[in-house]
């Protein structure tokens, strides 16, 4: 027999996130998730989801019938375009210039296709010049994939450009705005993009664990004629959309995460409520508020200010500072927790972010005045 454990309940501390994500959760989100849970096919909670539905392609800016949530992180609406879309045998255009751009090359090879890798240093965005030359020397490919907002470097790409040299050369378009959802400005049907995916935790500043993901009627017509099944039952979403209309007879596909998903209608209602251009307006008055401060800290930024993203501030850990330990100070002293250098960036950056309700004045006042201090 093993002895049963006794903890006290957990009693985590109000922390200020301005890290990568998780970002600061609206109040009203928080109080949303704790709300009796009903049963997942409830006609209250299906009338919620068509809600929920037209709130997606709303901050996506689509009409895109196939728009749902899926119920796993950011991580699962990526595989989730890949293994949808892309059968073994096929060859994608993918964009590398930071971590996520990576994966998703390793989400093209698991799958058993084969990935033409446009590589931009860390810190810059997508060269749209480079895409192209990558199209017309892989005259076969179906797919260009890239990241929207690197999350590792703080740069942002041009979408609309990536999509329209994309669509010149007859390929649709897989894009990952996990970090640029809410922050920055996106317009799925306007430029043209076939399948994204995006987070709950970042700039929509809900609780972690869902992906609101969009196909365009061209992906989803080169999902109906599939040669083979998709290779994850879970993330096959000609299943899932059994359960996400199916028109008064929905099915059961997985129990529905369903506070979750009354976390993320409040949301996403919040963001409606503000409008999306003025949300991408608010981005980016604070981090010009942000910025002005920290190069007052004597603090230089990693990506070009025409490249940079609002949402996420990288910025240089200057010489002979501890990293680890300036980052322990500002947890310990002040509550506030930024982000670590990623991968080419690790020791040698902070990101600090300005994402959703985090994107606020006395956030960005404590950041200053933390740094400040610690630095000291
Ligand atoms: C955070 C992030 C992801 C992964 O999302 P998870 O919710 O952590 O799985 C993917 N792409 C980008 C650009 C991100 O910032």
């Amino acid at each position: 027999m093993i002895v049963a454990p006794q903890f006290k309940a957990f009693n985590p501390p109000r922390r200020i996130l301005m890290g990568p994500g998780p970002s600061d959760i609206y109040p009203q989100v928080l109080a949303a998730q704790s709300k009796p849970t009903v049963g997942h096919l409830d006609p209250l909670f299906v009338g919620m989801m068509d809600e929920l539905k037209t709130l997606i392609q709303y901050a996506f800016q689509t009409t895109n019938e196939m728009t749902v949530a899926i119920s796993a992180p950011g991580s699962a609406g990526m595989e989730a375009c890949f293994v949808n879309l892309v059968e073994p045998g096929d060859k994608v255009i993918v964009c590398r210039n930071g971590v996520f751009g990576e994966r998703m090359r390793q989400n093209v090879v698991r799958i058993g296709a084969t990935a033409v890798v446009v590589d931009n240093a860390w810190g810059e965005p997508v060269n749209v010049a480079d895409v192209e030359a990558a199209l017309v020397a892989h005259p076969e490919a179906k797919f260009v994939a890239f990241v929207h907002a690197e999350t590792s470097t703080g740069a942002l790409s041009d979408a609309k450009a990536i999509c329209e040299v994309a669509k010149s050369h007859d390929c649709l378009t897989i894009v990952d705005a996990v970090t640029s959802l809410g922050g920055s400005e996106l317009r799925v049907d306007e430029w043209g993009i076939d399948a994204i995916y995006s987070g709950s935790q970042k700039c929509l500043s809900c609780v972690p664990g869902l992906s609101p993901v969009s196909f365009s009627p061209a992906a989803v017509a080169k999902l109906q004629a599939r040669q083979t099944p998709v290779q994850s039952w879970f993330l096959d979403q000609s299943l899932v959309m059994g359960y996400w209309s199916g028109d008064g007879k929905r099915s059961y596909h997985h129990t529905a995460p369903v506070n979750a998903l009354y976390a993320l209608h409040e949301s996403l209602r919040l963001l409606a409520q503000e409008g999306l251009e003025q949300t991408w307006k608010r981005h980016q008055a604070m981090h010009q508020e942000l910025k002005v401060g920290l190069q007052q800290l004597g603090l230089t930024f990693v990506v070009d200010e025409a490249s940079r993203l609002p949402q996420l501030n990288t910025v240089y850990i200057p010489s002979g500072v501890n990293d680890a330990q300036v980052r322990q100070q500002l947890l310990e002293r002040y509550n506030l927790e930024i982000g670590a250098g990623l991968g080419d960036l690790a020791g040698k950056a902070w990101r600090i972010g300005l994402m959703g309700y985090g994107a606020r004045r006395e956030n960005i006042a404590l950041c200053l005045k933390a740094l400040a201090d610690v630095l000291q």
